[in-house]
């Protein structure tokens, strides 16, 4: 380790540091920041649509959706022909605020991406000429390393949340790099912007380049400094959660592993801390992994031994994975962020995403940039898609295709079970906080949809495979209205 990638030696003069990141519209850009809970009652009159299970997706041609005070949802409706109908039998929001969608306009939940490395962001489309170690020591490690500048961190995170934000990302599952004060202020922007989000500092205490290697004790101690922080702006998670965050087993040795595993399941019946990390990436990686934790099978068992394993666990990848991983994780109900676009671009593998499911483990979307181009989770579905068609023509098997409506429960659904969060976002289900999106596929952008105004389920495939964020106009995250382009 430490030596240049193979495709850099034929070039001059190597770059060892990452070009200085200047956010161009940084001044121009409004900040704006959410704005607290409305503090009225709202509804939403409208086509809605959500995930009520892998294989359904429902969706109202016309129903109303009551929000209280706290931004909860109180009622989904499709019995109600108009929202003054709704605020008439519902008492409690006579007085609400009420709004109509239009008619190429449908409410959409909030979408979540698994896996996503904040602090990658000035790389996003840089590097795919290599594999994956080859990207992570040329590109990967030197920008990391350049976050020991908090102030970079200020200017890189600032933009990159409102810009998730904007892209309907309402939750992101974040990669940090190995600075605790950067990580506080990644956290910091979420909240300040009002994104959602599981927030940990990276570590890692060997196999790393460019000065990212910590001492053990070191990175367990700056670990907690960003847990404490985060628990301290935000106690009751109603926003921002803590995470425990190795890069995977090849980059953490046995005593660092004891240590984050201890860190993330607490005392005896103290409430679990989030775990991101990466397992099975590729084949080189399982290797690295088994000559540091000498005797382990397989990653799984090699996570496990050291704690790892829960429902607050969330696994990126997950490619070369052998029969006893995919038993373990249903078991032990830990979660994967399969990330598409990321996998295809450093030509790692393909996920068997069917085959995690009919297995029961829990699945979710990353980006995972800046492996992947795409910050959009839409994109995520896309190459989610595409991925299962290639596995479909590879092993000759049609079963393996996801169709529209698994693509849409593994960016909404699917995502929140990963995080363990799925008893408060992912759909429409009342009782859960209102996360949504305001998609308008009738504007003046790539979706074309002459013919089929009156198709609710192509509305949704138009946006789905053809648009962007022009089309969201409205993000809300607990009921506050946090971006979009009618904010
Ligand atoms: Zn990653």
């Amino acid at each position: 380790m430490g030596c240049f990638p193979r495709f850099f030696k034929s070039r001059a003069k190597p770059e060892l540091a990452p070009p200085p990141y200047s956010t161009l519209d940084h001044d121009a850009r409004q900040q704006v920041v959410a704005k607290k809970a409305s503090n009225s009652k709202q509804v939403f009159f409208g086509r809605i649509v959500h995930s009520k299970s892998l294989k359904h997706l429902e969706i109202f041609k016309q129903a109303a959706l009551g929000i209280d005070e706290n931004g909860v949802i109180c009622f989904l409706d499709s019995s109600v022909d108009s929202a003054a109908a709704a605020c008439k039998k519902y008492p409690d929001f006579k007085e609400a605020h009420c709004t109509t969608l239009k008619p190429l306009e449908f409410l959409f939940p909030g979408m979540i991406d698994t896996h996503m490395h904040a602090p990658q962001w000035p790389n996003m489309a840089i590097g795919m000429e290599g594999n994956l170690k080859e990207w992570v020591e040329g590109y990967t490690d030197p920008i990391e390393h350049s976050y020991k500048d908090t102030n970079k961190a200020r200017r890189v995170y600032d933009e990159m949340v409102q810009k998730l934000l904007e892209n309907g990302t309402t939750m992101a599952a974040y990669n940090s790099s190995p600075h605790w004060e950067a990580t506080n202020v990644l956290a910091d922007m979420c909240l300040k912007y009002g994104q959602r989000a599981i927030v940990g500092k990276l570590c890692m205490d060997c196999n790393s380049t460019h000065g990212n290697i910590e001492k053990t004790e070191q990175s367990l101690e700056d670990e907690w400094k960003s847990v404490e922080h985060i628990r301290k702006i935000d106690p009751e998670e109603t926003l921002v959660s803590p995470c425990i965050q190795p890069r995977n087993g090849a980059f953490a040795t046995p005593p660092l592993m004891a240590g984050l595993g201890k860190m993330s399941n607490g005392k005896p019946g103290s409430k679990k801390i989030h775990i991101q990390a990466h397992m099975c990436e590729t084949l080189y990686d399982i290797n690295q992994m088994k000559k540091l934790h000498s005797g382990s099978k397989n990653y799984s068992e090699m996570y496990d031994s050291y704690g790892f394993l829960h429902e607050k666990t969330i696994l990126a990848h997950c490619i070369h994975l052998s029969d006893r991983d995919i038993e373990l994780l249903a078991e032990r109900k830990a979660g994967v962020a399969h990330n598409g676009n990321s996998n295809t671009c450093l030509t790692d593998g393909e996920c068997r995403v069917r085959e995690l499911l009919n297995a029961g483990v829990k699945v979710g979307l990353g980006t995972d940039c800046s492996a992947g181009y795409g910050v959009s989770i839409l994109e995520s579905m896309r190459a989610a898609s595409n991925v299962s068609r290639h596995l479909v023509i590879h092993k000759d098997d049609p079963s393996l295709k996801l169709n529209f409506e698994e693509i849409v429960y593994l960016g909404t659904m699917g995502g929140a079970q990963v995080c363990a969060m799925d008893d408060k976002i992912g759909n429409f289900e009342t009782g859960k906080p209102f996360d949504a999106l305001v998609i308008d596929v009738g504007q003046k952008d790539n979706i074309n949809i002459a013919g089929w105004e009156g198709d609710d389920l192509a509305l949704v495939k138009k946006w789905v495979f053809m648009g962007d964020d022009r089309s969201i106009r409205k993000v809300f995250v607990n009921g506050r209205l946090v971006a979009g382009k009618d904010m």
